[in-house]
């Protein structure tokens, strides 16, 4: 089954997601800060991660630098979350390390899409 690490501390993003991702089949990890996501990535390694850039602690940019400096974990794709699509958001989390980029409110169908070009898998039955 795919794994899925979802960082996110927004409740109602992570409820959403969680449940929308299940839904599609994928197994969904979750983390609420950037160092907790990190271990979490150590212990599960991931398929793939959904990075909100806001978090407490340590934040999404910060954990993406982490990620991608490490040579046993910088192959795992990054998808960051950003609150708000300011012009130079893309071009700075790319910049970081991140592998695509989401903006919020999260339009699951494309969020989707994403995901499977990323991991390059087909897409699964449902509608939404
Ligand atoms: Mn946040």
């Amino acid at each position: 089954m795919t794994k899925i690490l979802l960082i996110e501390d927004n409740e109602m993003n992570l409820d959403m997601l969680t449940r929308r991702l299940e839904r599609r089949g994928f197994e969904i990890l979750v983390a609420v800060d950037g160092a907790q996501g990190i271990e979490v990535v150590k212990q599960e390694m991931p398929d793939l991660i959904l990075m909100d850039m806001s978090l407490p602690v340590m934040d999404g940019w910060e954990a993406t630098r982490r990620l991608k400096a490490d040579p046993k974990l910088r192959h795992i794709p990054i998808i960051a979350l950003t609150a708000h699509a300011i012009a130079g958001d893309r071009e700075r989390c790319l910049a970081a390390g991140c592998d695509e980029y989401e903006s919020k409110p999260v339009k699951f169908p494309r969020l989707l899409e994403k995901i499977q070009l990323m991991l390059g898998i087909e897409l699964q039955g449902g509608d939404e």
